[in-house]
């Protein structure tokens, strides 16, 4: 995008800092994004030259996740948080491809997340786009338009993918996830991914995150491990993405682009 072509700022949009959901469109190849987004993201290929194939491993486990929730859980609703802006494969295409009559509702605090999401509205009547932060979990699940789509009596995906790194230690990201899971009832699922501190590269990118956007704590698997307790968790656990519930073959040694996120799904009981 040009950032001279339009009055951004009237959109909340601002063009002289990175921001999140720009960046992560810059390394899915999308097109929503401005030259702060690309300098960012170019800083951090310069430690980690597999960054856009890591965007696409987190990309293929959603997929697998939210096909798994659909199909052999059976689940119908999905809360997608940090939802990020629509690429290919989003998670109501995918859970709507197994069951038409799945409901998702997407939040976001970025401002440009709304702006593109407005053709998802168009798309169907079982999906919308949110604008709040996660941060206020209380407000999320209070929210008018979430409740319209979820009923938080009956099982709810609750979907925080590539997003709990974005939230600083102090600000609670495990309480966090215990309200929202605590708001929903038994039968219910949490699907987390996360960058995880298993490298050298990995210490290095989580300086250059820090410094450059604001946000990007790499926690170790211990740590990410830590957000589903109390649940159920799936095999093979909390592990990196390429290694949860694969489609195919994975190598016997992981690079540190496929080490870098780390997943997992697990049952509220
Ligand atoms: N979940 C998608 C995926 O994994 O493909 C997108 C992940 S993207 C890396 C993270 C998203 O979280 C961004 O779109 C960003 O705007 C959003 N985000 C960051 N902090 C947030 C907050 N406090 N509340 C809501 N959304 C937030």
């Amino acid at each position: 995008m040009a950032e001279q072509e339009y009055d951004w700022a009237s959109l909340g949009i601002d063009v002289t800092k990175p921001s999140i959901a720009r960046a992560y469109d810059v390394v899915l190849k999308g097109k929503d994004n401005f030259e702060v987004d690309r300098a960012f993201v170019d800083q951090i290929v310069k430690i980690i030259p597999e960054l856009y194939d890591v965007a696409a491993y987190n990309r293929e486990i959603l997929g697998r996740g939210v096909r798994y929730l659909a199909g052999e859980v059976g689940l119908r609703q999905f809360l997608d948080l940090g939802s990020g802006l629509p690429t290919v494969r989003n998670t109501h295409q995918v859970a709507q491809e197994v069951a038409a009559d799945a409901r998702v509702a997407y939040v976001d605090n970025d401002p440009i997340v709304l702006a593109h999401g407005r053709a998802l509205l168009a798309e169907n009547d079982r999906t919308t786009v949110v604008t709040a932060d996660l941060r206020e979990p209380e407000k999320v699940l209070a929210d008018a338009d979430v409740r319209r789509l979820i009923d938080f009596d009956r099982p709810v995906a609750v979907m925080l993918v590539g997003i709990l790194h974005h939230l600083h230690d102090e600000e609670g990201p495990q309480r966090i996830v215990e309200t929202l899971l605590d708001a929903v009832p038994s039968g219910s699922h949490l699907f987390v991914t996360h960058f995880c501190a298993s490298s050298e590269e990995a210490r290095a990118a989580e300086e250059q995150y820090l410094a450059l956007l604001g946000t990007g704590r790499f926690r170790t698997p211990e740590e990410i491990t830590a957000y589903f307790g109390g649940l159920e968790l799936l095999e093979p656990g909390v592990v990196p993405l390429p290694l949860w519930r694969p489609d195919g073959e994975v190598p016997a040694e992981l690079t540190v682009g496929q080490r870098l996120m780390y997943g997992g799904i697990a049952r509220k009981p």
